[in-house]
């Protein structure tokens, strides 16, 4: 029999109902506590979420450590065709996760699918895992003894994730996760919830089996349950960063193994040299797409040596025209935010700014919006003449709202962005060569984009950010992710001298080994 989807999802003026996804199927628990989930183009109900119990919390995590043991003796090849056969059905769903996204998240359609495209690619990655596994092998370390590593899985491991993409941000973890050998829990953003259900249902009709993928949804209740379950090897998060220190210090405590991505405050840096139609184009696209809830987004433009009045005019000139309406209007460019608090506290930042002293060039409270009055609007904003010392500039907006910071050289751009306390990306456009390599070399960020504004490494490269932005060592996917999931192993093999063999209470080594 075939998988199709439940009709009502994501349907708009249907309620849905979302539950957790445990040991292979839907787990329709007790539900003590519940959230609501919006539509944030009308602000109107359109689902109810369940919030996992301690006790729920415990039955995913022990589903998954019933199927750790078989899970990790499953061949590498039978856990490969698994992971095509995911790779196949989420491409041909990409539409259908991509209309719950917008119908949950509120972004436009495009871009929803976008980011399933760009999940999509971590999987495929997964699918290279027998090579990604192979360890090392030396012959003749010493006399008769060869040693080998291996990499192997840790057991049950965690995701807990943020609401800006609930789709990609779980498949930057849970295929590489599963491919090697470990079982998951995903706790999903309780704002956006269904896509993790959605997931779920095409990893069991790829053939994984029961229990490999779990999904518990939830508050804090379910991530505290995650953090101190004794049976819980591992945890990767993403989110803002006072929960990324919090997930990290607790989870760290109890000795497990954590890589905590937070928030983040991306500087875009533009030289006089640059083309500054294509700079301005690029900070549109940067600052306002997703409505700024991006973690990469641009948040500050930094102007150098006088390019700041150009810069402003270009991104005026392409905002007056930036279509902002629903997610599903095929004409949209930027859908509405989140929440009516997150929308308000966005705004509210233009008062801020305005107090501090700085300039509202463009003021997306009086921006033209094709939508319903109860949406969560807040149309393209930007705040010209912002200093340092500002809140606008320190604290991160995680909305459309982009500020300008006008410096005189390129040192004092690298100087802001050591200092701003956050690290994930940072970009520079010009045309120097020499410029965009000392700004490579030297700038405190993870990522780092020359004449790419959103510089997202693809998946066989690693995400992670700098200071503020990531606790833990590894980033998440590509190499690092492999790391993170598994741990070492180094075996010293001896199997020829057997018998020969003249035991000696020396610490072994090779030049007394030869000896023997
Ligand atoms: P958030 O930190 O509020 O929530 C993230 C997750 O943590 C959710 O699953 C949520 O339920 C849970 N959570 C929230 N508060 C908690 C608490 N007090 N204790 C325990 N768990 C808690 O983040 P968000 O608002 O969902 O997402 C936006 C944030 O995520 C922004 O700061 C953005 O920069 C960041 N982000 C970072 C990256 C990255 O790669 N660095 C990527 C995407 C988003």
């Amino acid at each position: 029999m075939g998988w199709s989807k439940p009709a009502t999802y994501g349907a708009r003026g249907v309620m849905n109902q979302i539950t957790h996804w445990i040991d292979g199927k839907p787990w329709v628990g007790d539900a003590e506590r519940r959230g609501k989930v919006f539509d944030p183009a009308t602000g109107r109900q359109t689902g109810e979420v369940d919030f996992a119990t301690l006790g729920e919390v415990d039955a995913a995590v022990a589903a998954a450590r019933r199927a750790f043991d078989g899970w990790r003796a499953t061949s590498l090849s039978k856990r490969t065709t698994a992971l095509f056969s995911l790779r196949a059905l989420l491409a041909s769903h990409v539409d259908e996760l991509a209309t719950l996204v917008t119908a949950e998240h509120g972004k436009v359609h495009a871009d929803a699918a976008g980011e399933v495209a760009r999940g999509l690619e971590v999987v495929e990655f997964a699918c290279g895992i027998t090579q990604l596994l192979k360890g090392e092998f030396t012959e003749g370390a010493s006399t008769g003894i060869n040693v080998h590593s291996l990499r192997q899985p840790l057991g049950v491991v965690a995701g807990i994730t943020p609401f800006n993409f609930p789709a990609m941000v779980p498949l930057w973890m849970f295929p590489l996760a599963i491919a090697c050998g470990n079982t998951f829990v995903l706790k999903p953003s309780e704002k956006d919830p269904s896509a993790s259900v959605f997931l779920a249902e095409l990893v069991a009709e790829a053939g994984f089996p029961e229990g490999v993928f779990n999904v518990l949804q939830g508050d804090k209740v379910a991530v505290d349950g995650i953090l101190a379950h004794p049976d819980i090897a591992a945890v990767s998060f993403v989110g803002s960063t006072p929960v990324a220190r919090y997930i990290y210090e607790t989870a760290a405590q109890v000795g497990k193994r954590v890589q905590a991505l937070g928030g983040a405050k991306n500087h875009m840096v533009v030289l006089p040299d640059a083309d500054m139609t294509e700079a301005a184009e690029a900070a549109v696209s940067a600052g306002y797409g997703s409505a700024g809830e991006r973690c990469m987004a641009a948040s500050v433009l930094v102007a150098v040596g006088g390019c700041g009045d150009q810069l402003v005019e270009g991104i005026r000139r392409r905002v007056e025209g930036l279509s902002v309406g629903p997610g599903t209007d095929p004409a949209s460019e930027m859908g509405p935010l989140i929440t009516l608090e997150h929308r308000d506290r966005v705004a509210s930042y233009l008062d801020i700014g305005q107090a501090e002293g700085a300039h509202i060039a463009i003021d997306g409270r009086q921006h033209h919006t094709n939508g319903e009055e109860g949406g969560y609007w807040l149309g393209p904003s930007l705040v010209d003449d912002v200093t340092p010392g500002m809140q606008v500039y320190r604290d991160e907006i995680f909305g459309p709202v982009l500020s300008v910071v006008r410096v005189e050289t390129l040192d004092d751009a690298l100087q802001l962005i050591r200092t701003n306390g956050y690290g994930n990306g940072a970009a520079i456009f010009t045309g120097n060569g020499g410029a965009a390599q000392r700004f490579e070399t030297e700038v405190e960020a993870g990522m780092v984009g020359i004449n790419v504004a959103i510089p997202v490494p693809v998946a066989y490269y690693s995400f992670g950010g700098w200071q503020g932005s990531l606790f833990g060592d590894l980033h998440v996917y590509g190499p690092d992710g492999v790391r993170f999931y598994t741990r070492g192993k180094a075996v010293t093999s001896r199997w020829s001298r057997i018998g020969e063999h003249h035991a000696t209470l020396a610490f072994p080594n090779a030049a007394a080994s030869e000896a023997t």
